[in-house]
């Protein structure tokens, strides 16, 4: 595991090289806000970094309900039952393993690893919706990747955890663009359309720092997410 720190925002990442996969936890004043629980054997490294950090976990909260977002999730509840996990209304539903659609959704596939009914064992304490606070995090609704990604935004420092709303691995992208150096995560995005318009969303907060679920964190990120918007616009509006 490799752990690198901007500002008040600690990047884990599991298998570096290979596949990449974030986690985060951010500081608080006397606490940490653990974003997203990696892989089912990261649970280990994450209780270690905030250790080394010398705070406790107080808050789960998930960017979404892909398998390399929740892995950790049971065993982490398990270790800190007083933390209260939080995910967004929308994909507690995923999160339970229901792929249905809602109505007024776009009818794209949810795609990527969603986990089995039952797998996930762990319930929500909170549901998000888009302008809640958690701490010094503001929740940005981000639809695109999932119906009901969420992105963290510090009103502190600016910096912008964005799950799998965009990608830094393989060139900075709009989720749901093709990337041939890491294709993952659009192969696993359910609506183009929905990830752009986010992304336009997410540009308005001129964010300090860009922290993603797969690759580097970035900083000043302003001009590279212009250029990953205008690329997304060519592709679906061609
Ligand atoms: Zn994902």
């Amino acid at each position: 595991m490799r752990i690198i720190r901007e500002q008040s925002v600690w990047q884990l990442t599991f298998m570096p090289r290979f596949f990449p996969v974030n986690a985060y936890l951010v500081e608080e004043g006397d606490s940490l806000t653990l974003i997203d629980a990696a892989l089912p054997y990261s649970v280990k490294g994450i209780l270690q970094a905030a250790q080394r950090i010398g705070k406790p976990i107080a808050r789960i909260v998930l960017t979404h309900a892909h398998g390399d977002h929740v892995g950790a999730l049971d065993a982490l509840k398990r270790a800190l039952p007083g933390a209260a996990v939080h995910i967004s209304a929308r994909d507690a539903r995923l999160l339970a393993g229901d792929k249905g659609l809602d109505p007024n959704e776009p009818p794209t596939d949810i795609r990527g690893g969603v986990p089995k009914p039952g797998k996930i064992r762990t319930k929500p304490d909170v549901l998000l919706e888009d302008g809640d606070r958690i701490g010094s995090l503001l929740a940005i609704s981000t639809p695109g990747h999932t119906p009901g990604s969420m992105s963290f935004f510090d009103t502190r420092s600016r910096a912008l955890i964005a799950g799998d709303a965009m990608q830094t691995r393989g060139g900075v992208a709009v989720t749901g663009q093709l990337k041939p150096w890491f294709p993952f995560p659009a192969m696993a995005t359910w609506n183009k359309e929905a990830a752009l318009d986010s992304v336009r969303k997410l540009k308005e907060l001129k964010p300090s720092l860009l922290a993603v679920g797969h690759g580097r964190m970035l900083k000043e990120p302003g001009p590279a997410i212009d250029r990953a918007i205008a690329e997304a616009e060519r592709n679906i509006l061609s």
